[in-house]
């Protein structure tokens, strides 16, 4: 896929593999799966763990 393709595809807020799916029912709700190819689209657990111990590590300074 090219690079212009995927920014489109972004913008229009398609999955990232079928192009098709709808990532969001409604403004801020969002499928946990693609409903054309079911690719998951949940973030898997320990997603943000990282994200996590950096943000801890910056309100202690
Ligand atoms: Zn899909």
């Amino acid at each position: 896929m090219r690079f212009w393709q995927r920014i489109a595809t972004a913008l229009r807020l398609r999955c990232p593999r079928c192009r098709n799916g709808q990532l969001f029912t409604g403004l801020l709700s969002m499928n946990d799966v693609c409903p054309r190819c079911e690719l998951k689209l949940e973030p898997e657990s320990g997603f943000y763990l990282g994200s996590a111990y950096a943000n801890y590590a910056e309100a202690e300074r």
